[in-house]
């Protein structure tokens, strides 16, 4: 860091600014995480200067020897802890494995079933903002308007009527389990290749706190960001009869030279991942989780679907009178960070929108169990009722931060304060 200092000082400044942050707020974003020192040294280590196109043993690179043991590392510990017989741990994101595995498995033009971005999904899933739906013909399926979860007979209808190349199972703002099997059912009635995009949920797949997909899916898609707690990046998991293609896929088809500084983070994710501590770590996310969303449901937000079976809840704001614009906006001058979310059937529009989603990973890394998601519960309550440029609001807005402060100064996110 102090060749940064010396190099940098303007960046220097933004990479402690930005731990300071993290450090003296709330993080509740359901899609991040505190990563180990360790994965942040393999991220920042020399293997980000080597240039390995290709897989190991088979590169169009000299002088991958070492990076190759790295990639064979993260490999193997992959295909170990989700019992999948085929992983690449190329992609850049979980967005580029998301497109890599279009890419094996359909032609543009293809029809794809996948959950409405609207309704929980993610814009790789056939938004016309993105390639998905651009160049695949997306369909999507809603939840239930009553009990806002998945209509697997619905799906099934949509399934036969539509007959999709590809039915894809997963979501960025779904609260609750997804029946794979059923999933599988459905693909199998009409032929169709089932994609389990698991980038929210993997990380408690891989300490066993609620069904994998691998069993069921032809291809399970990833971010290592997540619950799983690794750098930023994508995975893939497959069958060994999907090997080939999907390998082509990330490369040369739609990536170029890995980032093996990031392959060999991965690595170390899933070592860490695979020990007891992790599958301590990724129960208490859940219990927290649903810790949290019940006492937000206690302090007057209405959880979607009524709770929550994973790491994220998504509570509607209307019985509140605030917007999740608005709830966003006031948390984020408390300190507490999470973001404004649709919920299913919103009469607002995304930017304005009428949830939020709140996300128990961070929290929990920082070792907060359900007596703290009580307490941020009741700051969340105060901060989202308080109006900003009022002065009472602003009062309120200043006595939760100063609360934020004492809660996190228990549970420093990093130990040891940079200098
Ligand atoms: N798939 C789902 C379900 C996600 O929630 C996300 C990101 O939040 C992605 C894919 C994309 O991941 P990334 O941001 O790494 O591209």
């Amino acid at each position: 860091f102090a060749a940064l200092q010396a190099t940098d000082p303007e960046i220097a400044e933004i990479v402690l600014a930005e731990l300071d942050r993290q450090r003296t707020g709330l993080q509740l974003i359901a899609s991040e995480n505190l990563t180990s020192p360790a994965v942040l040294a393999a991220l920042g280590s020399t293997l980000s200067n080597k240039y390995a196109e290709g897989y190991p043993g088979r590169r169009y690179y000299g002088g991958c020897a070492q990076v190759d043991r790295a990639e064979e590392l993260a490999v193997a510990r992959a295909r170990a802890l989700f019992g999948a017989e085929h992983a690449n741990v190329q992609p850049y994101s979980g967005a580029s494995a998301n497109l890599a595995a279009y890419a094996a498995f359909c032609q543009p033009g293809d029809r794809v079933l996948a959950m409405d971005l609207k309704q929980g999904g993610h814009l790789t899933h056939g938004s016309r903002a993105n390639f998905s739906g651009r160049w695949f013909q997306a369909i999507s399926y809603p939840v239930r308007p009553d009990d806002e979860l998945i209509d697997y007979d619905q799906i099934r209808d949509l399934a036969i009527t539509y007959e999709p190349r590809m039915i894809i199972a997963g979501a960025t703002a779904y609260p609750r389990l997804i029946d794979f099997p059923a999933f599988r059912e459905i693909a199998d009635e009409i032929g169709a290749v089932l994609m389990v995009d698991a980038a929210h949920f993997i990380g408690l797949v891989a300490a066993g706190v609620i069904p994998s997909p691998v069993p069921h899916a032809d291809v399970v898609t990833l971010t290592t960001h997540k619950v799983l707690r690794g750098p930023r990046g994508g995975m893939i998991l497959s069958r060994a009869e999907h090997a080939k293609a999907l390998d082509k896929a990330v490369f040369p088809f739609t990536q170029g030279g890995p980032l093996m500084h990031a392959v060999a983070a991965k690595a170390v994710a899933l070592k860490e991942a695979a020990t007891p501590g992790f599958a301590v770590y990724a129960n208490q996310v859940v219990a927290n989780a649903r810790a949290l969303s019940q006492d937000l449901a206690a302090a007057g937000l209405r959880p979607v679907s009524g709770g929550t079976d994973t790491h994220l809840a998504l509570l509607d704001l209307r019985p509140i009178g605030v917007t999740g614009a608005e709830a966003e906006s006031r948390c984020e001058a408390a300190h507490i960070t999470l973001n404004k979310n649709a919920i299913p059937y919103d009469p607002e529009p995304p930017m304005v929108s009428s949830g939020i989603r709140v996300g128990s990973p961070y929290v929990t890394t920082q070792g907060m169990t359900e007596a703290e998601m009580s307490v941020i519960a009741r700051l969340i309550a105060r901060a989202v009722r308080a109006e900003r440029g009022t002065v009472r609001g602003d009062a309120e807005l200043a006595a939760v931060t100063g609360e934020v402060a004492e809660l996190v100064a228990q549970h420093p996110a990093y130990p040891e304060r940079r200098k």
